[in-house]
């Protein structure tokens, strides 16, 4: 595994100081700056895919073909940035432009306006799961907005982290941009300054701790989460794409993915054909007996740590494996593994798994599994595959959660001009597109009233009198 070098705690407030003074420099006021930053951006993004495939493999044991694109229009992590780079230096212009509320003839003389200004001095704190769409991706909207950024990379993923540590300086402006390395300590020391906005990207558990270091400054906070995002089977389905769809959003990045399906809701009459299906598609996506364990086109587990925890929840389960449940401690290895009448109250759906098992909860019918859904945490994204626009239509009205898809997983954090974003315990604020660009934007209302308005507006002043109201 790559070695990280961590950033000496107490360089962390001089680096805080620097980027300070360069939001005063009001460099980045200029739009012309702030595009050629987001050149840069991508020029890094384009210019070191290689090596960025390379790092994301030596990390996450990450297939190249999953790391620069899927499929043509569904692409992870590289293109993704270039692709948000891009945007953000496209769409700038207008996004920056000032703004007008509607006419109202009351106000329209005082030339009421809204000017979209930079928060100032950010941070971005990215956890390891895609580490370079939710680092460089997130900044693509941060500097567009005009805000001086520091990033905090996960310390899990350490070849990838040194990337940017190399790489930032090289393309970006020092005094607007900077990268600091490290783990608890380094990111304690982050939390103790004054920030103009923290986005944080990670566990719920660790979100608590970011919210309440920036409450003492009271610094805004965007929190993007995860937890368990269900997907509701109905028999009236197309069985083979939900089995295909389902199947592929779980073995994608081996499961470690914020809105990767977590567990299933099916009728229970329906739970074997269901499996079936998944089997067929098993056999099909990886046609050896060993399954994806010598397939390179295979994610591992990130950590040992990361392993132990969800063979731990493997282990716990009262449910009943039917496909895969192969595991290797010595390389980070659990096969995609689906396991059938899993309880409700079963260790894996304890915590949100982020892995590649996926527990099957079988339910009498469709109530029964929204009301399963909504006795829970609303989830990041809810799922459910019928043909029936009916249930679709009942799912969306009678729950919550942070996105919802009918007959698709995975997609829509990808789909531009969406907002990607939690609710309650799965986050709060959005990004990707003109929505990063809003978190980390001032809306200054402005008003430009002329004195000569006193002649209508006069009445306002002491000594009040009706009769002066009147004239
Ligand atoms: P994590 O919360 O462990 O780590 C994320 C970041 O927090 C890292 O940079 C880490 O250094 C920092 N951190 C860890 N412990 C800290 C502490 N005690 N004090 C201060 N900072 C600390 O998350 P992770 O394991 O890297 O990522 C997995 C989680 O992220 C999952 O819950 C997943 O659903 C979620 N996620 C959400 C999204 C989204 O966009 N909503 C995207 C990806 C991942």
């Amino acid at each position: 595994m790559a070695e990280l070098a961590y950033t000496p705690v107490d360089e962390i407030p001089k680096i805080h100081a620097e980027l300070r003074a360069g939001f005063n420099s009001g460099k980045l006021k200029s739009i012309e700056y702030r595009k050629y930053q987001l050149l840069q951006l991508a020029y890094l993004v384009q210019e070191n895919a290689d090596r960025i495939e390379k790092a994301l493999q030596s990390d996450l044991g990450r297939p190249a073909i999953e790391s620069r694109f899927i499929v043509e229009i569904l692409s992870i992590e590289i293109n993704t940035t270039i692709g948000d780079a891009l945007t953000a230096y496209e769409s700038v212009e207008k996004w920056a432009k000032p703004e007008k509320p509607p006419f109202h003839l009351n106000w329209t003389l005082m030339k009421p306006t809204i000017y979209k200004e930079a928060k100032g001095v950010v941070v971005i704190i990215s956890p390891f799961n895609y580490p370079v769409w939710l680092t460089l991706g997130i900044l693509a909207g941060a500097i567009a907005a005009g805000n001086c950024t520091l990033l905090k990379p996960a310390e899990s993923t350490p070849a990838t982290s040194s990337l940017f540590a190399e790489l930032v300086p090289k393309y970006l402006d020092n005094d607007l941009v900077r990268v600091v390395n490290g783990a608890v300590a380094e990111t304690t020391k982050i939390l103790e300054l004054p920030w103009d906005h923290i986005l944080y990207t990670g566990s719920g558990r660790v979100a608590k701790i970011v919210s309440a270091a920036a409450a003492k400054h009271l610094t805004p906070v965007t929190l993007e989460l995860g937890g368990k995002s269900p997907v509701i089977i109905d028999p009236n389905c197309d069985l083979e794409s939900a089995a295909s769809r389902i199947l592929w959003g779980k073995v994608v990045n081996a499961g470690q993915t914020c809105v990767a399906p977590d567990y299933i809701l099916v009728p229970r009459s329906f739970q074997d054909t269901f499996v079936d299906a998944l089997k067929k598609k098993y056999q099909e996506f990886y046609p050896g007996a060993q399954g994806p364990k010598e397939d390179e086109a295979y994610s591992r587990i990130v950590t040992k740590q990361a392993w132990g925890r969800i063979k731990g929840l493997l282990d716990g389960t009262k449910g009943t494996v039917v496909i895969g449940g192969e595991v290797d401690e010595q390389g980070k290895y659990i096969a995609p593994t689906i396991v059938k009448d899993v309880p409700g109250d079963d260790s894996l759906m304890s915590e949100e798994i982020f892995g590649p098992v996926l527990p099957i909860v079988p339910v009498e019918d469709l109530d029964e599994a929204i009301r399963y859904v909504n006795a829970h945490d609303h989830p990041l994204a809810l799922y459910v595959f019928t043909k029936d626009d009916a249930v679709k239509k009942k799912v969306l009205t009678s729950t919550q959660s942070g996105a919802f898809s009918a007959g698709e997983v995975l997609i829509h954090p990808g789909v531009e001009g969406l907002p990607f974003g939690g609710i309650g315990p799965s986050g709060s604020g959005y990004h990707t597109g003109k929505y990063t660009f809003d978190t980390f934007t001032h809306f200054r209302a402005a008003l430009d009233s002329p004195s000569w308005l006193d002649k209508i507006l006069g009445f306002r002043y002491p000594p009040y009198s009706v009769k002066k109201l009147k004239a």
